[in-house]
């Protein structure tokens, strides 16, 4: 390898920006893997955006120097990514975010992670989120908030805000976020990239630290369709070791077409208007325009159900979570008393110092939820809803191919604006939680700005019918966006 200069973070133009392919011709064209993975941590580590909690360069560069020995092959070789701190790495501390979990060093990779091995992928760090993934700003971390590129003023959404923030900001060409009520796609409509949610069941959550677990999938990020297709190919798939992984898997990136004159399009009509800021508003309707210039069709609907959506998703996935956090009791990993006490006090003390204070707040009110005399009034009658709204989807999906919403009411808030009102940051969700409940595959594609902020806008699929989902975005992308 060529001596590296002070100041000089690549000899490559343009590598920030690349994406999958560009950096295959790179390495096929004798460029090296370690270089460009020593670039990489360069840039990482004179930038302003806190998108990683942990960096894994030791690691990333042995992986690197031996595919320069035998050759970068695999459908990832060579390629750096970024991982949300909630998804287990063998031998690379793994925080969710939390105090709790500082210092604690998986035995084990989680399913995904073998996948993207086995591809040639290298692992350059965590990113940083929400503690636990509760929130919608990345502002509830204990390793401090990450800052959207487009303005560091500003949030890059939430919980997987650092694996947003690293892609747009050129730190990682592609990363992994996960998507319990909006985590992936809202942090890739404020960082104006590509994020999907795929269908409940589709990859494995292994190894993911559980928040909520009916809800919740591990997906993709990338600066264009294509990427997030094929990190879909690697990633998903059955896998033994979840109970709820299915085998309905396809080949996403083979699905991708310039054509949408079969798509159908549905418009919910209660995804626009009241709590949608009307740049959004506009921008997503000149989005489906688009689209049907372009050939598809589109109708408005109703999925009538849409109201309660927002107070059965807070219910179920605090309710989990009470239940999922009750094993970071102190004794079996992460943080440790100075001083042994009895059972009862460490175990009290260690919460009370570990867990932040959404996270609290989650616990005390999932417990409530579950706890007798209140389970039907709350936890039962939100699984009902939960079907209720489910089944909205599924017959509005019988006469469309895809439902477009925007992904966001609005674009990226200043951090610090929202956090002191908890309530004022569940109502951001109100376009993504509908998705997790009924289980769909739900992508955000970026479309047009408000200012100097990207507005994302949200395709939504069948069960299981990503295939359609990524095509409609792919065509949307390569016909020129929201910028036709
Ligand atoms: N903002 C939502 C919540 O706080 C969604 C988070 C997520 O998808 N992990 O629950």
């Amino acid at each position: 390898m060529r001596q590296r200069k002070r100041g000089d973070i690549s000899r490559v133009p343009g590598l920030f920006s690349m994406n999958i392919n560009g950096m295959r011709e790179l390495f096929n064209s004798g460029n090296s893997v370690e270089e460009t993975i020593h670039s990489t941590f360069d840039k990482i580590e004179r930038s302003k955006l806190n998108a990683f909690i942990t960096l894994s360069k030791e690691i990333a560069l042995e992986e690197a120097r031996i595919l320069d020995k035998n050759g970068a092959k695999g459908m990832l070789g060579g390629i750096p990514i970024g991982i949300k701190d909630s998804i287990s790495t063998k031998g690379i501390q793994t925080t969710c975010g939390s105090k709790i979990l500082e210092g604690y060093v998986p035995p084990y990779d989680a399913h995904v992670i073998e996948r993207l091995k086995l591809e040639g992928a290298i692992i350059i760090g965590k990113t940083n989120m929400d503690e636990f993934a509760m929130g919608t700003s990345t502002e509830t971390s204990y390793f401090g908030p990450t800052r959207n590129p487009w303005d560091l003023k500003r949030v890059p959404g939430g919980s997987s805000g650092g694996s947003a923030a690293a892609v747009a900001g050129g730190e990682a060409p592609i990363a992994l976020g996960s998507d319990t009520g909006g985590s992936v796609r809202c942090p890739a409509s404020f960082c104006g990239v590509v994020g999907l949610k795929p269908t409940y069941g589709l990859v494995s959550r292994y190894g993911l630290i559980a928040y909520a677990n009916s809800l919740e999938q591990i997906g993709p990020f990338a600066r264009n369709v294509k990427d997030v297709a094929l990190l879909l190919d690697v990633i998903a798939g059955y896998d033994s070791k979840d109970s709820t992984s299915i085998n309905e898997k396809c080949e996403y990136l083979k699905a991708l077409r310039y054509d949408v004159s079969d798509v159908k399009i549905g418009v919910p009509k209660e995804y626009f208007g009241e709590g949608i800021d009307e740049d959004v508003e506009k921008a997503v309707w000149k989005g489906i325009k688009t689209l049907e210039d372009m050939g598809a069709s589109y109708t408005e609907i109703s999925l009538k159900h849409t109201k309660y959506s927002l107070a059965a998703y807070y219910i179920i996935a605090m309710s989990e979570a009470s239940s999922n956090l009750a094993r970071f009791d102190g004794l079996r990993y992460g943080l440790r008393l100075e001083k042994d006490k009895d059972w009862h006090n460490t175990f009290s003390e260690i919460k009370a110092q570990g867990f932040g204070e959404e996270v609290k707040r989650r616990i005390l009110l999932g417990t409530y939820a579950l706890s007798a005399g209140y389970y039907g009034k709350y936890y039962l009658k939100a699984l009902k809803v939960r079907t209720l709204i489910k089944r909205d989807f599924e017959s509005a999906l019988k006469d469309t191919s895809v439902l477009i919403t925007p992904t966001m009411p609005f674009p990226a808030f200043k951090i610090g604006e929202k956090i002191g009102d908890p309530l004022a940051l569940y109502l951001a969700d109100v376009n993504t939680v509908p998705i997790n409940l009924a289980g769909v595959p739900s992508i955000s594609v970026p479309c047009g700005f408000s200012g100097k902020l990207p507005i994302g806008m949200q395709i939504i699929g069948r069960h299981f019918d990503e295939a359609t989902v990524l095509r409609t975005a792919y065509a949307f992308e390569q016909g020129g966006g929201c910028d036709t």
